[in-house]
């Protein structure tokens, strides 16, 4: 039996991935294992940043966002002399199992340290919900309830105004975020990378909306990375439409924050199940949860799920709020 677990965070930080640490540390110690803490990510193994977690009190951060043993961005990961370093820096605490929490990256090179032999369990640490094999990732919800309380301040103030509000959400190419956020706010229009809209389009509704139907204010929810100019687009909306259009870009005030209730839930509830896991033995698995059942597959296979497409959802959504 494994007596030794590390754990690391790896990638873009997300709001619960402190309560899966915390989980895996807690649920350890109930089995007798001693578990590592990794700061920063594989950059951090590679450069044994390694402490026991006896030396933290880990309760502090239960209700706190980001991740408190640090992530990073090491590129230098993807080159398999660098992973048997990180091998042999786990050989040298005698730590026989890693739990790496993070973003489809992060689950590439867990995969591949699974391949050296090195016992792995990766969990799914990304706001942007965009590993297919779970239904929720660990952050999605605290982000959304984020993105929707911004929103709802921005609907206060265009109600006020008569404005047109375009907001950009993150989520990466998913459009999960911009879905569930256009469902609770009622944002009139809402588009991924699924439905790319044309200016005409958009104006053509915003139009509507406004002249026709004299709406109070219309709010336009964009995923990142769908238009390269939201200013200009904006512009163009309000040039056509007479209606006062400005862009608000959400970006970084998605990401901390105090995890939501149901974050906590999510994330210690995996925590717990990656331990289950690494006392029978397994490894290569990414686990996630499937109507409302945690569960766990291949790595390989995670990654290759495909993602369910969304257009129809968001198409009716937006028919909705436009009523
Ligand atoms: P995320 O995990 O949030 O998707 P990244 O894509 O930035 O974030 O990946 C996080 C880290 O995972 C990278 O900086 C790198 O250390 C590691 N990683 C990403 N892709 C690979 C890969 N193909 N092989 C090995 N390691 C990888």
């Amino acid at each position: 039996m494994i007596k030794k677990i590390a754990i690391l965070t790896s990638g873009g930080d997300s709001q619960g991935m402190n309560n899966s640490i915390r989980a895996i540390v807690k649920t350890a110690k109930v089995y007798g294992l001693e578990t590592f803490l990794v700061y920063e990510g594989y950059k951090g193994l590679v450069e044994n940043l390694i402490v026991p977690a006896t030396e933290i009190k880990i309760d502090q951060y239960i209700n706190r966002g980001g991740t408190f043993i640090y992530s990073a961005r090491y590129i230098e990961f993807k080159q398999e002399e660098t992973r048997i370093k990180a091998k042999k820096v786990l050989e040298s605490h005698g730590i026989e199992a890693l739990v790496v929490i993070g973003g489809d990256g992060s689950y590439h090179g867990a995969q591949l340290l699974h391949k050296l032999g090195v016992k792995t369990i990766a969990l799914p640490g990304t706001i942007d919900n965009d590993i297919s094999s779970t239904d929720y990732t660990i952050g999605f919800d605290t982000a959304l309830s984020a993105i929707v309380e911004n929103v709802d301040r921005i609907r206060d103030t265009a109600n006020s105004h008569h404005r047109c509000m375009l907001v950009e959400v993150m989520g990466r190419y998913a459009g999960d975020l911009s879905l569930h956020s256009g469902i609770a706010t009622g944002a009139e229009i809402i588009i991924t990378a699924e439905n790319k809209m044309s200016t005409k389009e958009i104006i053509s509704i915003v139009d509507e909306q406004m002249n026709k139907l004299k709406k109070d204010s219309v709010i336009i929810i964009i995923s990142e990375h769908v238009y390269s100019d939201l200013n200009k687009l904006a512009n163009d909306i309000e040039t056509e439409t007479k209606v006062v259009t400005r862009a608000s870009v959400l970006a970084h005030l998605q990401r901390g924050g105090i995890p939501t209730a149901n974050e906590r839930v999510l994330a210690t509830r995996m925590g717990v199940y990656a331990v289950d896991l690494l006392l029978e033995n397994k490894s290569g698995l990414a686990i996630g949860i499937k109507n409302n059942k945690i569960n766990a597959l291949p790595i390989l296979e995670a990654l290759s799920t495909e993602r369910p497409k969304l257009i129809n959802e968001i198409l009716m959504i937006s028919k909705i709020n436009q009523q």
